[in-house]
C-alpha cells in the first residue's frame, strides 16, 4: 500500500510503498477513506513528542471501513464505517485506568505517533478504540471531529459552566467547539493572530459575539479561556482577561515555554489546567453531541500524496478550518494482499 512516513525529527514525510498491516487478535484492518491533519502531526514531524517512534505513519483522525478483523474484533464486522482517534490503546490496569482516567494511562498507545496511523491506504486499530460515526456526516466532514472535535470537547468540558468563553487560536478545534459552545448558550470571544481579519470574520460567521487579535481586549471579563494555539505567551495574556475564579485551559499537546508573570494574575483563585489526550467516553459523548448540534465542519482536502503540502499550509496558517487527506486505495485490497507472503 502507499503511505506517508515520518522517519525522524525535522524530516519531511516520505511517500513510500509498505506492506498492508495485518490485524492482531483484538484488532481490525481498516481501509482508510479520509484522514484529518492535526497540529500534533506537525509536532511529530518536528520531533516535539517524546511518545513518538520513528519511522511512523502519522494521522489520528481516521475515517474508514472495516475490511478484516482478528478473532477478538468485538462487534466490528467488515463493511462498518468507523473512526479511529489519537488514543489507540490503554492498559486497563494502571492507577489512571482504574480511576476512569484512561487518557492519562501510563502505558497508552497513540495512533499516528507510537503506532502507525492513517496517512495511508490501510491501517490496523484496536477494535475497542474504534467508534461508529454519525450518519449525517460524510467521510471528509467527520474526520476533524476525531481529534480537533474531541480534544476541543474535552477542553470545553474543562471550562465547566463558563458562559463567557475566550478561544485563542481559531483553527480546526476552535471552529468546531465554537458551534457547540454557542449551542449550549455560551458567548464565544475569538482571539486570532493580530491582524488576521479573515480568521476573525470566520469566527464571527460561526457565532462568536466578538473576534479580535490576541493583543486586544474584549469588552467583558471572561469566565474561562481555551488555548488551542501552541503559544505559551498566551497563558499570561489569557489570565489577565479572566474574572476571579476563572480558568485557562491549555488544549494542545505541546506549547512553547510560558513566560513568567506577576502572581497577581493568578491570584483570585484563577486556574491554569492542561488537557491530555481523550477517553473513549469523550468520543461517545462528543460524536453524539456533534450530530445533535449539528456541527458543520469546514475542510480543505488534499490527496494523500500531498500530505507535506497540507502540513505546510497548516504550519503557515493558510487554512480556514481543517485539512483532510483523501486516502482511498489505488488498487483493490485483494491485489495488495496478494503481493505479500
Ligand atoms: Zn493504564
Ligand atoms: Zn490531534
Amino acid at each position: 500500500m502507499q503511505a506517508q512516513r515520518a522517519h525522524g525529527p525535522g524530516q519531511a514525510l516520505r511517500w513510500e510503498t509498505v506492506p498492508v498491516p495485518r490485524p492482531g487478535a483484538a484488532q481490525v484492518l481498516v481501509e482508510v477513506s479520509a484522514c484529518g491533519v492535526c497540529r500534533t502531526d506537525l509536532h511529530l514531524v518536528d520531533g516535539e513528542l517524546p511518545q513518538a517512534r520513528y519511522p511512523v505513519i502519522p494521522g489520528h483522525e481516521i475515517v474508514g471501513t472495516v475490511v478484516a478483523r482478528g478473532a477478538d474484533g468485538g462487534e466490528l464486522v467488515p463493511g462498518m464505517r468507523v473512526g479511529i482517534p489519537w488514543l489507540g490503546h490503554t492498559c486497563g490496569t494502571c492507577f489512571y485506568c482504574e480511576q476512569g482516567r484512561e487518557n492519562l494511562c501510563d502505558a497508552a498507545a497513540f495512533t499516528g505517533c507510537s503506532r502507525d496511523g492513517g496517512y495511508a491506504e490501510y491501517c490496523v486499530a484496536d477494535a475497542r478504540y474504534c467508534f461508529p460515526l454519525p450518519a449525517g456526516f460524510d467521510d471528509v466532514a467527520v474526520a476533524p471531529l476525531l481529534c480537533a472535535g474531541l480534544i476541543g470537547y474535552r477542553s470545553l468540558r474543562m471550562a465547566g459552566d463558563a458562559r463567557r468563553l475566550g478561544v485563542f487560536g481559531f483553527g480546526a478545534a476552535a471552529h468546531l467547539i465554537a458551534q457547540v459552545a454557542r449551542w449550549q448558550g455560551r458567548e464565544v470571544y475569538a482571539f486570532t493572530r493580530a491582524g488576521d481579519m479573515a480568521a476573525q470574520d470566520f469566527a464571527r460567521r460561526l457565532g462568536a459575539v466578538w473576534a479580535g487579535g490576541s493583543d486586544e481586549r474584549p469588552p467583558v471579563m471572561l469566565d474561562a479561556a481555551l488555548l488551542f494555539a501552541p503559544v505559551g505567551a498566551l497563558v499570561p495574556t489569557a489570565l489577565a482577561l479572566l474574572r476571579k475564579g476563572g480558568r485557562v485551559v491549555c488544549g494542545g499537546i505541546h506549547m512553547s515555554d510560558i513566560p513568567s508573570f506577576a502572581y497577581e494574575r493568578l491570584w483570585g483563585e484563577r486556574e491554569i489546567v492542561s488537557v491530555a489526550n481523550l477517553t473513549r467516553q469523550d468520543a461517545v459523548e462528543f460524536l453524539d453531541l456533534a450530530a445533535r448540534v449539528p456541527v458543520a465542519t469546514s475542510t480543505q482536502t488534499y490527496v494523500l500524496a500531498e500530505a507535506n503540502l497540507a502540513l505546510d499550509d497548516l504550519r503557515q496558517g493558510r487554512l480556514q478550518g481543517a485539512a483532510v487527506l483523501i486516502c482511498r486505495p489505488s488498487a483493490p485490497m485483494a491485489q495488495q494482499l496478494g503481493a505479500q507472503p
